[in-house]
């Protein structure tokens, strides 16, 4: 099988892997980056020349890993895209909002080819899209090569999965982003028991180790104790989250410690409007499929408001009383509510900033950690410098799985290959290392941006 890459750097970036099966022609993904901007934001989808792409198979709704789709299938209409039957229904909202979001760049940025696709290239996506249920397989036929697809939960947000193609003799099994623990609102993944040919993983976690007794149960409480204190204390909370499935989880949290009596019960809480659409499509989701636990009565129940803030000297005023802002993005990447509140509050020690997922350093928001109260930090789009006062903190309730749980649930399957993606250079080595250690005879593949691998 050869296997190509497509993200142009080694880090999470833009997901989208070509693999040669057989006669068919995969891309697993088709992601944008999050750090870059225009058509550098793309995979390098020039590299599959004339190509013909027979499958996109979709592991879940985030856009590093949807949010070239619309560009992609613009130019290859004759493929089929497979997703799970819940990533179909929460795809065009995710897809109508990054089109919104590049017209507002475009403007403010001066990106000129944004958008990169319209709101009819999604909608003519539609066509092409078979939904697929858990654990069903589907065989495709090209001529009279054949190929088994079968989706499996992945944990991680609302309708991940991993994917495992069979082709002849031989399995591959691509892991997407995973995690395995159950959430508030999901289960964890469920991987088959059953030996495969080919593992290709995300190595997100691979550089994070989880320091003893540092639980994510355990990282939920002390992020509950610290919204409660800060409040207590006259100050607001920014839990900057990812408006797909964290900021949902989160609010999930909320709900739960105000049942149980640890959370003040009338704190105003803000949430932006691609999550708050979102739990719209959440709520049908979990009318229909197990193991989803959201419905949207949350909004009443916790009095949700959607935050319509976007100048900073504004949202200093709008802020009347202590208040909990869970808002986009998770990294805090400039010109989003999270970013925009972020420099109105970080001024003043009574406030919290609480960060509780993964952030690429070079963001905002991993730039940010680095930082301790008193320094300075720059909002470079406001050109604002701001004192940090208010306390910023990390919540390890990531979701993405623990490196070791991949690793072992990587070596329970017995791969004879195992090929690193998605993740920084420091996250593919602890990987390298461990399974040259723990599983000599596996051949590892490390792979490097557009490069031809066989495998
Ligand atoms: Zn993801
Ligand atoms: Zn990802």
């Amino acid at each position: 099988m050869q296997l190509i890459d497509l993200n142009k750097t080694r880090d999470i970036g833009s997901s989208c892997l070509f693999a040669k099966v057989g006669s068919f022609n995969v891309l697993f993904d088709c992601g944008t980056s999050p750090k870059r901007v225009g058509y550098d934001a793309l995979p390098a989808f020039d590299k599959l020349g004339t190509t013909v792409i027979d499958l996109v198979l979709v592991s879940h709704c985030h856009l590093d890993h949807v949010g070239s789709l619309p560009y992609i299938m613009k130019r290859q209409q004759q493929a089929r895209v497979l997703m799970t039957q819940a990533s179909h229904v929460i795809l065009p909202r995710i897809l109508n909002n990054c089109v919104s979001v590049m017209q507002l760049q475009r403007d403010e940025l001066g990106i000129k080819e944004y958008p990169l696709y319209a709101l009819s290239d999604i909608e003519a996506l539609e066509q092409h899209i078979l939904p697929m249920q858990f654990g069903k397989s589907r065989i495709l036929r090209k001529g009279d090569d054949e190929i088994t697809i079968t989706f499996f939960e992945a944990g991680h947000v609302i309708g991940a999965s991993s994917i495992l193609v069979e082709h002849k003799h031989r399995s591959i099994f691509y892991t997407g982003d995973v995690l395995f623990r159950d959430l508030k609102i999901l289960r964890g993944a469920k991987w088959p028991a059953r030996k495969v040919d080919t593992v290709i993983t995300e190595t997100t976690r691979g550089s994070t180790p989880r320091p003893k007794g540092c639980s994510a149960s355990n990282e939920t409480e002390r992020l509950v104790v610290t919204i409660r204190d800060t409040i207590n204390g006259g100050g607001s909370v920014l839990i900057p989250a990812f408006a797909f499935g964290r900021m949902q989880e989160i609010l999930k949290i909320i709900s739960c410690a105000r049942k149980e009596n640890k959370l003040q019960q009338t704190t105003p809480i803000f949430c932006s409007g691609l999550g708050y659409g979102l739990i719209e499509d959440f709520d049908f989701i979990a009318k229909k499929l197990s193991g989803v636990n959201f419905r949207k009565k949350i909004t009443k129940e916790l009095k949700i408001k959607i935050f319509r803030g976007n100048n900073p000297k504004d949202i200093k005023k709008q802020i009347q009383e202590p208040s909990i802002f869970v808002l986009s993005s998770g990294m805090l990447v400039e010109n989003t509510s999270a970013y925009n509140v972020a420099s109105a509050i970080i001024d003043d020690h009574k406030n919290a900033i609480c960060f509780v997922g993964f952030c690429d350093e070079s963001t905002p928001g991993g730039e940010l950690q680095k930082y301790s109260t008193g320094d300075s930090f720059l909002f470079k789009t406001q050109n604002y410098m701001a004192k940090i006062a208010a306390k910023i903190d990390k919540f390890d309730i990531s979701g993405h799985a623990d490196r070791e749980e991949i690793l072992k649930n990587i070596l329970n399957m017995s791969p004879r290959a195992v090929v690193l993606v998605h993740g920084e250079e420091n996250s593919r080595n602890w990987f390298m290392d461990e399974l040259i250690e723990l599983s000599p005879n596996t051949q590892i593949f490390d792979m490097n941006p557009c490069e031809a691998f066989l495998v």
